[in-house]
């Protein structure tokens, strides 16, 4: 809506005879439903003459993404100083994760100010910025390779299944909990293979087929934006034919970094339409979820991009990241929140970052986590508010961040107990950077570090102990 439009309302609630309770409404609440709009892409220099056409085409933003130092230069020239693209020569020297950045997000980055922008922190690396890792981080630090019965599904839970289908992306992010394998191999790092084959694929078939009690598929990767209209066909189909299968949803970061692809790509969107409408006649449930992590992620093109999802009855569900200095405000997170709902998708869930090798400087606290929930909580809709959690170290699955045994933000240590997933104890580590001074020395040590993860269980153990005497529950398959 227009600014001026507002202002009309808030004329006319001034004018009408009701009694009003609440104050007029401030414009600047009001800011969710004001989407950047227009050719922003001419500021880069690059595509100075590229027109609206040519910029909602998919595939001239998949032509033109960003994956070296030297094209960045290219698109950018003189209006980032020479000192920063060195810079970022150094973090791509350093990055596990490929680099690939499509030309609609460097539009949407803020060049005035590259080191603070929240899109430049998420998928453009900088060498002076970056922190050691976590000495309790490993490659792949939720253990999906432990629980995958076959290449490429990890099957945790008992009723629900990820399926990495592929492992390249529309673009890469710095952050990416699949480093392990998504994008190429860089300088860094070698990873596992997880290509888009169909021998493989029909292997998971038939490992779900024979799992009655697998009921619901992630279908990821890697992105299922990669995936051609007919492989799109192909997942659904064999999924929603399997009697088990009650749910499938198709994991894709797509809307958030190429929405243009859903406005063009007329045979890909045909495809999940279709998938989607064939889970409809089985009586299942075909969703999309996506992964916005900023509301500046968010356009006008988004938004038509999302109404013609909705308009072919797609349920679209968001996945966030938290991450320092992106979304670690109360503001920002409320502004992502309600944009979302504003395009009908729904705030799923709001991650604790994982421990990913070369992103330190991206992690936050738990304590940052539990107050920005408590600020979230409220604003909107309940089914459109995120349930914060953290996937802990190890494999003990998702947890509501709230729900920790024990938390020391002096250690940054927090510990999970997950009954229905694993008997064990599961662990989450703020990072070090961010712990008072006498506790990040005690980091520094092998020693003090086991004594920290020692003193963390006895607590998580001790607090078990103590408020069993106040429970009812009672579990009668042990
Ligand atoms: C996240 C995840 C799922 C899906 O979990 P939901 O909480 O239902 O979104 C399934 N399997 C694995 C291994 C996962 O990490
Ligand atoms: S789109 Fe998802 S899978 Fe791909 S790099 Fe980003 S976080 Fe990783």
């Amino acid at each position: 809506m227009e600014q001026s439009e507002l202002t009309a309302i808030g004329k006319k609630d001034a004018k009408s005879d009701l009694i009003h309770l609440k104050p007029p409404v401030d414009p600047s609440t009001q800011a969710y439903k004001q989407l950047l709009d227009g050719p922003f892409w001419h500021k880069i220099p690059a595509y100075r003459d590229v027109s609206e056409e040519q910029f909602l085409d998919h595939q001239w933003q998949a032509r033109n993404s960003i994956t070296k130092p030297a094209k960045l230069l290219a698109a950018l020239q003189a209006i980032v100083p020479q000192d920063f693209y060195q810079d970022v020569a150094e973090g791509f020297r350093h990055s596990p994760m490929s680099v690939r950045v499509s030309p609609y997000l460097l539009s949407l980055i803020n060049w005035e100010n590259p080191y603070n922008d929240p899109l430049r922190l998420q998928f453009i690396p900088i060498g002076s910025r970056l922190l050691p890792d976590h000495p309790k981080l490993k490659f792949d630090s939720l253990a999906e390779q432990a629980d995958a019965p076959v290449p490429g599904l990890t099957h945790r839970y008992k009723d629900k299944a990820l399926f990495l289908v592929l492992d390249t992306c529309p673009v890469y992010c710095r952050f990416c909990t699949r480093s392990y394998a998504v994008g190429i191999n860089t300088d860094a790092i070698e990873k596992i293979s997880l290509k888009a084959r169909e021998e493989r694929w029909d292997t998971v078939f038939r490992y779900i087929s024979e799992r009655p009690e697998l009921e619901d598929i992630v279908v990821s990767g890697g992105d299922t934006y990669q995936l051609k209209a007919r492989q799109i066909e192909l997942i659904g189909q064999s999924l929603l034919r399997l009697d088990n299968i009650r749910r499938i949803r198709f994991a894709t970061k797509g809307p958030a970094v190429m929405p243009q692809k859903i406005l063009s790509d007329t045979e890909w969107l045909d495809a999940l339409t279709s998938v989607v409408e064939l889970g409809r006649k089985l009586h299942k449930e075909v969703a999309l979820h996506t992964h916005f992590n900023h509301p500046s992620e968010i356009t006008a093109i988004t938004k038509r991009a999302m109404d013609a999802l909705f308009e072919r009855g797609i349920t679209v569900r968001n996945q966030s990241v938290l991450q320092r200095k992106v979304n670690d405000h109360i503001e920002t997170m409320q502004l992502l929140v309600k944009r979302l709902g504003y395009c009908n998708v729904h705030p799923y869930y709001v991650y604790m970052h994982d421990l990913v090798k070369g992103v330190e400087d991206l992690r936050t606290t738990l304590q940052t986590g539990l107050d920005i929930e408590k600020n979230v909580r409220g604003i909107t809709a309940g089914f459109n508010t995120p349930t914060f959690v953290v996937d802990t170290l190890g494999g003990g699955g998702k947890r509501a961040i709230h729900s920790y045994d024990h938390y020391d933000c002096d250690t940054g240590i927090s510990v999970y107990t997950a009954p229905a997933v694993k008997p064990d104890y599961f662990m989450y580590f703020d990072p070090i950077d961010l712990l008072p001074a006498e506790a990040q020395e005690r980091w520094q040590h092998p020693d003090e570090q086991r004594r920290m993860v020692e003193a963390a269980l006895a607590a998580a153990k001790q607090h078990q102990a103590n408020t069993a005497r106040a429970s009812t529950v009672r579990s009668d398959s042990a």
